[in-house]
């Protein structure tokens, strides 16, 4: 049980606080085997189950992630914020069978349950409530046989159809975790703030899991405000000093919005806080070196990014004693084997020559759930994980990310994103006869979603009621912030739409 190695060694230190509650690693454990036990009482209840849970980051989270890891179930983490068309489309597409549910879901939650008559629907109090008659169901003995079992779910976008269910073994979580752990220099005087979303690999593992494993404290937040973290380090909770922060760079420009928006006085107490963390982490989007720099203003340290995939958790990683450069992503991780290959499949030999950058060890995923043929054509032939990012090596085997292959996929706020999902789904809303999305650069958001419309001249297109529509169908960082309506869009010769044209007409219009 890697995952509760800090609740064995140290069961009476504060491990989680929320808005609402503070837990020991002691209780921690306590709560996930009451939730194993429910779910082992249930009707119905499989080894191997898939079971989504969709409560917000909380003790309680924390609770029910691993009391479905010791039922021996596999733990699927929904985004809170999902409209219920995004959580049907993971209910199905991630075969899931049990649900768990936080208070204040209930109008999402009967339609899920009209649409899904045959699985099973639990409040997460209620079960972590319960107490089943009789003596308790022995719960299954967890070791490392369990390495090649299936134990998460989480959805990402590709450049084909909707999210893929990509399932990541115990083994794989564990070979992210141990990695992480050391190379970044987790240990039980941690203390980092947990801001990010807990349906995303970054929040999970990065944060979550790997604090949690070395015995270290995290305080939970359900949103992100930037005022209140910096409140939070200059205030600490409980005597607890923050030492680590992850985020996402759209979250460090925030941060120095805010800050620069103080006095100067402030200012330099503000400083005086950010300097007292001994890691700051940036990833799962390009960092601008602008925001690097004014951060190494801001906080006296420079910001260590990495590159990591929902598929693969993280690959390369600036040092945490070592030189970070500004623009990189660093090194291979330990236990990570990375290499860069042509378009023609051959390796690329040397420095400063881009490929696609291919990853092959323990952390890497297992497949996409139902999907073989996605799966298969993931992988190549001799088991290397194609990530579609193109990067450069130089002399010294620092990596630098040139891109993505596939012009369809987004990176907005660090959510990856389909082009092509939004297509589909804005394509049925009255009044639209094409639609082309695009990533428009942003400094803040990295990209903005952005829809190029050519409207139908028989209908009268109601912008307002098309956003509405959007946000009932995808997820509010999916619904685009920028539209255009054009009288036909770019197009090749051979009539397909050309992306880099459409991103043009967006800049004519923005300058
Ligand atoms: P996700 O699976 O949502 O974590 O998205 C993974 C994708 O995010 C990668 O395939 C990259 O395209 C992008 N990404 C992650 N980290 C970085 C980084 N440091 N710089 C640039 N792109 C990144």
């Amino acid at each position: 049980m890697f995952w509760a190695e800090g609740a064995q060694a140290i069961p009476n230190k504060q491990a989680i606080w929320d808005g609402r509650r503070c837990a020991t690693y002691e209780e921690l454990s306590a709560g996930a085997s009451r939730v194993a036990r429910a779910l082992i009482s249930q009707p119905g209840h499989v080894a191997g189950e898939i079971i989504a849970f969709w409560v917000p980051p909380s003790v309680q989270y924390v609770e029910i992630q691993w009391g479905i890891w010791r039922a021996g179930g596999v733990a699927v983490p929904l985004c809170v914020q999902h409209p219920t068309a995004e959580l049907e489309h993971s209910l199905s597409e991630g075969g899931v069978s049990r649900v768990i549910h936080a208070r204040g879901f209930d109008p999402h939650i009967e339609a899920l349950r009209s649409a899904f008559p045959n699985v099973t629907f639990h409040s997460s109090d209620e079960l972590l409530k319960a107490r089943p008659g009789g003596a308790p169901p022995p719960l299954p003995v967890v070791d490392s046989t369990w390495a090649p079992r299936p134990a998460q779910i989480l959805f990402t976008s590709g450049t084909t159809g909707r999210p893929k269910a990509a399932v990541a073994t115990h083994g794989n979580i564990e070979a992210q975790v141990r990695t992480l752990v050391a190379s970044w220099g987790w240990s039980s005087k941690d203390h980092a703030l947990g801001v990010l979303p807990l349906h995303h690999t970054h929040g999970i593992i990065n944060v979550l899991c790997c604090a949690l494993a070395a015995g270290a404290s995290v305080e939970l937040f359900e949103k992100f405000d930037a005022g209140t973290i910096w409140d939070r380090l200059m205030r600490p909770r409980d005597g607890a000093k923050t030492t680590v922060f992850m985020a996402v760079p759209t979250i460090y420009s925030a941060l120095l919005e805010w800050h620069d928006a103080q006095s100067p006085v402030t200012q330099t107490w503000l400083k005086e806080a950010a300097s007292g963390l001994r890691l700051w982490v940036s990833g799962s989007a390009a960092l601008p070196v602008s925001t690097l720099m004014r951060w190494r203003e801001v906080s006296n340290h420079t910001l260590l990014e990495r590159y990591g995939m929902t598929e693969i958790g993280m690959a390369l990683s600036n040092p945490l004693g070592g030189e970070r450069r500004a623009g990189s992503v660093g090194l291979p991780l330990p236990g990570v084997e990375v290499r860069l290959v042509d378009e023609a499949g051959v390796e690329v030999p040397g420095a400063d020559r881009s490929g696609e950058i291919q990853v092959r060890g323990a952390m890497v995923f297992s497949g996409y759930f139902g999907r073989e043929e996605a799966t298969r054509a993931s992988f190549t032939a001799d088991g290397w994980f194609k990530t579609g990012d193109t990067a450069v090596r130089d002399e010294q085997g620092y990596y630098r990310i040139l891109g993505r292959s596939s012009v369809d996929i987004l990176k907005t706020g660090g959510y990856k994103v389909s082009a092509l999902e939004i297509e589909e789904a804005l394509c049925e809303f009255p009044g639209v006869r094409e639609i082309a999305v695009v990533g428009v650069p942003d400094e803040k958001w990295g990209e903005r979603v952005a829809a190029a419309i050519v409207p139908d001249p028989a209908v009268a297109l109601e912008m307002e009621r098309l956003e509405e529509f959007a946000l009932r169908r995808l997820a509010r960082y999916k619904v685009p912030t920028l539209w255009l309506e054009c009288r036909a869009l770019p197009r090749n010769a051979m009539g397909k739409v050309t992306k880099p044209e459409v991103l043009r007409l967006f800049s004519a219009v923005r300058r």
